[in-house]
């Protein structure tokens, strides 16, 4: 049995991995992969960039996933265009196996009306900008509230990046029982307040020196 698989991922997963050249998991992965599939938990999470997190939410989610269900399951916010199309790509690559997983990257610079398209053939994961992210929930493209994934990737910058007015707007949208999921490098008070406001007692995890 593979490292990856005694974490609890299917062999449809592994098998993608394998060929992506990951052969065992990475810090962070050990410990939020497990913890993400079998606990209903929210997670908060210090990781920096480089340590594997994207694997580390994406994998867990993926495990998930109904792919029988077209409506969308879960969201990923990110603060960056080149990071939610990174993190959509990898996603990608990891659910190449599973049949019917659609995802898609959503972000402000681009044209609204393609994205839009696209939502509406049904994407189960969605990654996002907070900005454009809010602006297709209010036109009632994308539903959120019946998410059960919640990930905030790298919440300081998207706190630093001043989105936080965006991030209480679609956080209210989203349902109390999903399972919230956040990474950070820096947990300053803004990124504790978020936690606060919108996470449920969270498990906290922590790879490599905080
Ligand atoms: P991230 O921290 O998610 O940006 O990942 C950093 C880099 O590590 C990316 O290029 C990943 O493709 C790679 N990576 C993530 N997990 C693994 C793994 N378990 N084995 C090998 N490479 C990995």
């Amino acid at each position: 049995m593979s490292a990856f698989q005694e974490l609890g991922l299917s062999q449809a997963i592994v098998s993608s991995l394998t060929e992506l050249g990951y052969s065992s998991p990475t810090e962070i992965q050990a410990i939020a992969i497990p913890q993400i599939l079998q606990a209903q938990n929210d997670l908060k999470a210090f990781a920096q960039t480089g340590t594997g997190k994207t694997a580390a939410f994406s994998l867990p989610i993926l495990e998930q996933i109904d792919t029988n269900n077209k409506s969308t399951q879960a969201l990923i916010l990110s603060p960056t265009r080149e990071l939610a199309i990174q993190i959509a790509v990898n996603i990608k690559d990891f659910s190449k196996n599973q049949k019917g997983l659609n995802a898609m990257a959503v972000y402000g610079g681009a044209n609204i009306d393609e994205q839009i398209r696209a939502l509406k053939r049904g994407v189960q994961i969605v990654v996002g900008t907070p900005g454009r992210t809010l602006d297709l929930i209010k036109r009632r493209i994308l539903a959120v509230d019946r998410i059960q994934w919640l990930v905030l990737d790298v919440a300081d910058e998207m706190l630093n990046m001043g989105f936080n007015e965006e991030l209480d707007n679609i956080l209210l949208k989203t349902p109390s029982d999903k399972q919230t999921v956040l990474f950070s490098a820096t947990f300053p008070k803004e990124v504790e307040a978020i936690a606060q406001n919108y996470m449920n007692d969270p498990v906290e995890i922590s790879a490599g020196k905080k």
